[in-house]
Formats: structure tokens, C-alpha cells, sequence
């Protein structure tokens, strides 16, 4: 478990050191690891160190909300928030960069252009690897750094969905099945078929949750192929709406006239892989860590990892991202005020009991839920109070020191 705020040895009280005096702790990745550190670290950070965020991405993309918006237009702009405001409360603590961060030296973050009070490099004490997975659009929109490009990327998919009359979906996971159900709400005259390789949806869940998925995406009307996997054509499907048959392996044919892939995730290491490749698991990609979330390579006592990126048994979720974060910056904390700490004495990684919600169109869901010590799945009655049309964007505002409205949607 995370130590609580009193656990942490009080910040230091040496002279308030001016930002570019500060030793930085740097974060590489300004996703949900990178919310998770900043929202702590400007309570906890001493004032001889700074938070600085490295992030390609103009502005926060709210992922959460990605498979309603391939769908229904018109919102877009509020998924994606501006970083300009983070540190606007409390500028001596710390900087979002905007870049994409090239190599990690054992000092250093090299970056992939200059940035004013930087130069091209961001020198660290201690550092998060918070660089995450890429999933294959547009569950994901890694590739399109400024909000006109992301949000682009999203009406395209709206269009060519609105376009299409027979939806294939490619994977069952979270992206895919909320996706099928949001084209089913929307447009009941599509036909929507899913193929999922696996016999149970969501493995790291119970099985109650899996028929609950079965139950409700019966109700919506989608087709379901489950064990069984699409055949890909080399080089990818060709988006031209000609209506096709996509075989699968167990010899069914699937006929239809848009392909999206929902499927699997490729953790983001090879920034780290360069530096440390002792610490980077060869099968999965992940970066492996000690239970304090250091990274597994002991000449980097200084570097640490969370979230989709780091291979921890929690299922990969912004909510797992979150708690390790924590619990990262927190470890930081300690070992900034006592530089000889031993690895006893910091805080270790809990896996997260495996929670979510599946939000299935507009006034459905799926959640499993802990609740004294028992696991609930739980559907649309009590799931009432989290159903919104932006899928609680406006927090995610708030997490970045603003508030979302008809002013600010553009920024
Ligand atoms: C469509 C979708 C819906 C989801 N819905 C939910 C949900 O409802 N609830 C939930 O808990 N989880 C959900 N998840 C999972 C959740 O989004 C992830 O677990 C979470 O975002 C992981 O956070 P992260 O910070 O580890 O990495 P990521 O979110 O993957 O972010 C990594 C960041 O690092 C940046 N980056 C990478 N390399 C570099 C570099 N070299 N230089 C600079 N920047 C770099 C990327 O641009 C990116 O912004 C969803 C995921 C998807 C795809």
C-alpha cells in the first residue's frame, strides 16, 4: 500500500530555491501516471525539486471517453484538455514540456526539439517512465500530437462509421465492445459483428461480468463470434466501403464494408530498453520493476515506472496507472529527503483488486465493482449516477487545474 501524506518526511526547509535552480523529478508521458504524479507532487514535492512533465501530445487525450466519440459527433473538443494550465497555480513547482522525449542518458532527457530554459535536453534527479502502450486506432490517438489532428482522426471515424452499413469489429476488449455497442445505439440499422479470440470476455474479471457482456450485447443486437480470430490481410483492410467477406480461422465468413481493429497493446519501452535493457521483460516488452516500483536494474535507484507501461500483475487500467503513480512520487519523496534510505523503508506496489466499468451506450453499463472485500457485477440500476454524455469528461479538466465549458471546449 501507499503511505499516507504523514509518512512522508516533511519538505525541506532549506531556501526556497528558484524553478531553475530546482533539481527536476521528470515524468515521460503526460497521461494518467503523469495526472496521478503532479496531483500529489504539488502536495508533497519539496521545494528544492520541480515536477517536469514530458509529453508529445499538445493536450490530454480522455481515452475513456474515445469509443463514443468515434460515433457520435459534435463533443469532441471536450476529450482533449489543454496542458497550459497545470502548473498555473503554483509555477515554481513545476512544467509540462510538450516534446517528444528521443534518448535517456543517465542524467539526462534528450528531447526532440528545444525548448525555452531547457535547450534540447531536461537533466533529471529522479525519473517516472509513464511512456504507456499504443493500441491500434482509433482506440488510441498516439500519433496526432496537436487537438485539430486527434479530434480529425475522430470524425473521420465518424464518418466512414456512418458511411459503412455491415461494421466488423476486430477484438472484444473494453474498446471493442463499448465501440459495437455505441454503433448499435446509434445506428440500429447497421449491422455490427464482433470477433473475439478468447471464449470469456474480459479474462481478469469474473465470469458473472462476462455473461452480463453476452446478455446486454444480445439486447443491443450485436453478432458475436467468439474463440475464433479474423483473418488480417497483409498490409491491413483497405478502407474503400466495397463490401468484403473477412474469414475467420474456424472457417466462418464475415461479410461487411468497414473493418476496425480493437486489439492488444504494445507497451512503449524501447526509450528505456536503450538505457536499461536488463530491465525490459523480453515476452512482453514491459518494464520490470521492484516492488517500490524502481525499475529492475539496480544501477538506476532514481528511475521508476508505472501504468500501462510496467509489467505489474494489475489489469491495465488509468485507475491501476493512478495508484502506482502515487506510490511512485511518494517513494521519490522519501528518498529526496533521506538520500540513504533503504529499499525497507519505501512504500511497495499492492496489485489494484480488478475493478471497471463498461459503459454500454448512453444509459447502460457493466461494472465490477469491489465492495467489502467481495467482488459485484453490477448493471445499469445502480450504474445510474456515472452514465454522461462525455463519459465524465469535465473531470479530467479539473485534473489539469481548469474547468470545462462552452469558453473552454476550444483551447
Ligand atoms: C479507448 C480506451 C478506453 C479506456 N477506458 C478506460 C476506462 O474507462 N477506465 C480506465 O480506468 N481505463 C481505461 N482505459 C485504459 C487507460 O486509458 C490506460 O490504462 C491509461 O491511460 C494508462 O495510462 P499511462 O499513463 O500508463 O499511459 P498512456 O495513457 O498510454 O499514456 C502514455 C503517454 O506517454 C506519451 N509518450 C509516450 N512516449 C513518449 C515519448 N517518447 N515522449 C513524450 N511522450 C511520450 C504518449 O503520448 C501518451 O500520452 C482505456 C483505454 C483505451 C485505449
Amino acid at each position: 500500500m501507499a503511505p499516507s501524506v504523514a509518512e512522508i518526511p516533511a519538505a525541506s526547509t532549506a531556501q526556497e530555491a528558484s524553478p531553475n535552480q530546482k533539481k527536476n523529478v521528470v515524468v515521460i508521458g503526460g497521461s494518467c501516471v503523469a495526472v496521478s504524479t503532479l496531483l500529489t507532487g504539488k502536495k508533497i514535492l519539496p521545494s528544492t525539486h520541480r515536477l517536469i512533465i514530458i509529453e508529445k501530445h499538445s493536450h490530454f487525450h480522455y481515452m475513456f471517453a474515445f469509443p463514443r466519440a468515434c460515433v457520435i459527433q459534435g463533443w469532441e473538443n471536450e476529450l482533449f484538455v489543454p496542458y497550459t494550465k497545470v502548473f498555473e497555480d503554483a509555477p515554481d513547482k513545476g512544467q509540462v514540456i510538450q516534446a517528444l522525449a528521443t534518448n535517456i542518458t543517465k542524467t539526462h532527457v534528450e528531447l526532440d526539439r528545444e525548448i525555452e530554459g531547457f535547450g534540447n535536453k531536461v537533466e533529471y534527479e529522479y525519473l517516472i517512465y509513464g511512456t504507456g502502450a499504443r493500441h491500434p486506432e482509433p482506440g488510441n490517438l498516439n500519433d496526432h500530437d496537436t487537438k485539430a489532428a486527434a479530434i480529425n482522426r475522430l470524425k473521420e471515424t465518424q464518418e466512414k462509421i456512418k458511411k459503412s452499413t455491415k461494421v466488423l469489429i476486430i477484438g472484444g476488449g473494453a474498446v471493442g465492445l463499448e465501440l459495437a455497442v455505441e454503433i448499435r445505439e446509434h445506428f440500429p440499422e447497421k449491422e455490427v459483428t464482433l470477433v473475439h479470440s478468447r471464449e470469456q470476455y474480459m479474462l481478469s474479471y469474473k465470469m458473472g461480468m462476462h455473461k452480463e457482456i453476452v446478455k446486454t450485447l444480445k439486447k443491443f443486437g450485436v453478432r458475436q463470434i467468439m474463440g475464433d480470430r479474423a483473418i488480417i490481410p497483409e498490409g491491413g483492410f483497405v478502407d474503400d466501403f466495397k463490401m468484403i467477406k473477412v474469414a475467420t480461422k474456424n472457417g466462418q465468413e464475415v461479410e461487411c464494408d468497414l473493418q476496425i481493429l480493437c486489439t492488444g497493446m504494445t507497451p512503449q519501452s524501447d526509450l528505456l530498453a536503450k538505457l536499461s535493457p536488463s530491465s525490459i521483460n523480453p515476452t512482453s516488452r514491459l518494464v520490470k520493476t521492484k516492488p517500490t516500483l524502481q525499475i529492475a536494474d539496480d544501477a538506476f535507484p532514481n528511475i521508476y515506472t508505472a501504468g500501462d507501461v510496467a509489467d505489474l500483475e494489475d489489469v491495465k487500467t488509468g485507475g491501476a496507472a493512478w495508484g502506482q503513480a502515487d506510490l511512485c512520487i511518494r517513494n521519490i519523496c522519501k528518498m529526496i529527503a533521506n538520500p540513504k534510505i533503504q529499499a525497507k523503508d519505501l512504500g511497495t506496489h499492492t496489485p489494484m483488486a480488478p475493478q471497471i466499468m463498461l459503459y454500454f451506450g448512453l444509459a447502460k453499463g457493466v461494472a465490477q465493482l469491489k465492495m467489502f472485500r467481495l467482488f459485484v457485477i453490477t448493471a445499469d440500476f445502480f450504474l445510474k449516477r456515472f452514465f454522461s454524455y462525455n463519459i465524465s469528461a469535465g473531470r479530467a479538466w479539473t485534473w489539469m487545474g481548469t474547468t470545462m465549458s462552452k469558453e473552454t471546449a476550444d483551447l
